[in-house]
């Protein structure tokens, strides 16, 4: 070794563990929404994602992003995307392990949307761009059943199980993944501005064949086998299936653009699309493209909330074992009481957007039979989705500052989470759009307001912080408006977690959220917890054996 060149109080990096072991908060809430069964199939994925060999295919994978090939050296157009082999092994693993579309299987067991959520928390550990294809084949099959000629053909591809990434007809696959193309130059949110139209073929209607004309500003894993696309039909905005491959085993004319060049991963592409006459097939009513997508978008809303959960426990677990193994003014970092009330803080996040994102899940797998659990959903899923998601972003830059200096640097893996935890908060409708949401279901679905507010009350009787701020929310929700929505959705998010930590979670752990969350005990910061908080109880449930 070089005289110069001693490596000393650097923490070896974190790799080999069996990631659901070591997260209680996770399997604890497995367990209880329903899954338990999954929980031998999920300790065999924490151990795949703790593999360092999978972590390095997600590193590769994101090293040797796609490359967009338009056209062959002939001139003939190509529009295809090529992916580094890394990410092929990882779609392949990930769609075997059930992170598409297994809750939709023939005879998956109930509580399969709660065991795919808990997948998805685990998941990032290895890579996030391929969480993207995931959802969308998750999230495409509901809104697939509105046109059930449609669904025989492409929902048992969906479903199987085997990722095959042939580009060819689907006719000849094993299993077909899937994207969705809603968003366009002039409006995202606002998808009734969509200009694409769509002409029939013959006359029309559900299920007929229509010529799609137009672009799509975002259209990410551009080489699914169909996409769900919104296009105006001569009765209105209409929902349409669009194939890679036609039936007589033609490329169906889709002009990939461009690749977006993201801030986030870049082992997914997401790209630019022209339709130039395209054809799809329209799926449900025409005229009700946004009732029929909205199936979908409300799944990719789920994952967009577990995915986001799955970041905060990356962010937590790398933060504490940084500190664990690292000295700094004569004793380890974890020790240091300052550090620990931010480790602390990291896990509580961590703990109470995983109960949240899997008690929603359960509300997915139960809202077909169960109308409270039809109207939970109805209200959560936007809560949910603005808040974990919301959390994210600053919640990794506390991590990675955890880290130090080394925490800056692209080999910790930390500067790839920071990079992708804002895309959850914009993806599928940003926090803006998620608050409106909350507003519409309020006054569309009151029911729902009083199924939510009668399983917090029922924590809130146990816990007189929790009672209090209900009693806040209970103000928020009797005048809503638009200009407060993010006040009122805020409150929501945080009665609600702190509600299913003091049901469900040690007394440790609920009480430190009720203090800091609820009250005004709490700082801006992670960190800056209230006195009196267990911050020994928090870091042994964020990872054992910490010091
Ligand atoms: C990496 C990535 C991948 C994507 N992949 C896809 C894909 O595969 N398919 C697809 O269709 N789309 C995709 N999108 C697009 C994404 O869904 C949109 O960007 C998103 O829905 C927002 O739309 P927009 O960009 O047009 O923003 P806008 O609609 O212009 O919104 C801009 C801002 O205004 C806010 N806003 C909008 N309306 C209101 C209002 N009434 N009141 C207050 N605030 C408001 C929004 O919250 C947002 O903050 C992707 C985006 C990203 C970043």
């Amino acid at each position: 070794m070089a005289a110069t060149h001693g490596v000393r109080n650097q923490p070896p990096p974190r790799v080999g563990h069996d990631e659901l072991a070591e997260d209680a908060a996770l399997s604890e809430a497995v367990a209880r929404e329903g899954a338990g069964w999954a929980l031998p199939g999920l300790g065999a994925l924490g151990r795949l994602v703790g593999d360092p060999s999978w972590q390095e295919r997600g590193r590769l994978a994101n090293a040797h992003p796609p490359e967009l090939v338009t056209h062959d050296r002939y001139g003939h157009r190509r529009d295809e995307v090529r992916y580094h082999p890394a990410y092929h092994e990882l779609m392949a693993v990930a769609v075997a392990r059930g992170l598409a579309a297994s809750p939709w299987a023939p005879g998956a067991p109930a509580g399969a949307h709660v065991a795919r959520a808990a997948r998805y928390v685990l998941w990032p550990r290895v890579d996030s761009g391929t969480l993207c294809p995931s959802t969308m084949t998750y999230a495409v099959v509901p809104s697939l059943r509105a046109q059930p000629d449609l669904a025989r053909l492409w929902e048992p591809r969906a479903v199987t199980g085997v990722y095959d990434p042939a580009f060819a007809p689907v006719e000849g696959k094993a299993g077909a993944t899937f994207g969705m193309a809603m968003t366009e130059k002039q409006g995202g949110s606002d998808v009734r501005a969509n200009t694409t139209t769509a002409e029939p073929e013959g006359s029309g209607g559900p299920g007929a064949a229509h010529r799609l004309t137009g672009h799509k500003w975002f259209c990410s894993a551009p080489m699914s086998d169909a996409f769900l696309a919104l296009a105006q039909a001569p009765g209105g905005l209409s929902c349409f299936l669009v194939p890679r491959w036609l039936p007589d085993g033609t490329r169906n004319p889709l002009r990939l653009e461009r690749l977006k060049d993201k801030l986030g991963d870049r082992s997914n592409a997401s790209s630019e699309v022209e339709y130039d006459g395209t054809l799809g097939w329209m799926v449900g009513e025409e005229g009700r493209g946004v009732a029929v997508i909205l199936q979908m978008v409300g799944h990719t809303r789920l994952d967009c909330v577990s995915g986001a959960a799955g970041w905060l426990r990356q962010g937590t677990v790398e933060a504490a074992w940084h500190a664990a193994g690292r000295w700094a003014f004569g004793a380890p970092l974890a020790r240091q009481p300052l550090m620990r009330a931010v480790l602390a803080d990291l896990h509580l996040e961590s703990e109470a957007a995983t109960a949240l994102a899997l008690r929603l899940a359960r509300a997915f797998d139960r809202a077909e039979d169960d109308p409270r659990e039809a109207a939970y959903r109805r209200l959560v899923t936007p809560i949910a989705k603005y808040w974990v998601c919301k959390r994210a972003p600053a919640h990794a830059a506390e991590a990675l500052e955890c880290l130090g200096g080394a925490g800056y640097v692209e080999e910790s893996g930390l500067p790839r989470l920071y990079r992708q935890s804002p895309l959850n908060g914009i993806w599928e409708g940003s926090g803006n759009v998620q608050c409106l949401d909350v507003l519409r279901a309020m006054v569309r679905s009151p029911e729902s307001v009083e199924v939510v507010r009668a399983e917090i009350a029922e924590a809130a009787g146990a816990e007189p912080r929790l009672a209090a701020a209900l009693r806040r929310l209970d103000a928020e929700l009797a005048a809503p408006s638009e200009a407060g929505a993010r006040r009122l959705v805020e409150t929501a998010a945080l009665v609600l977690q702190a509600s299913l930590l003091v049901a469900h979670a040690p007394p440790a752990v609920a009480d430190a959220f009720c203090a800091s969350r609820l009250g005004d005990g709490g700082g801006l910061a992670f960190g800056a917890l209230p006195d009196g908080v267990d911050a020994g109880a928090l870091l042994a449930r964020a990872l054992p054996g910490l010091p």
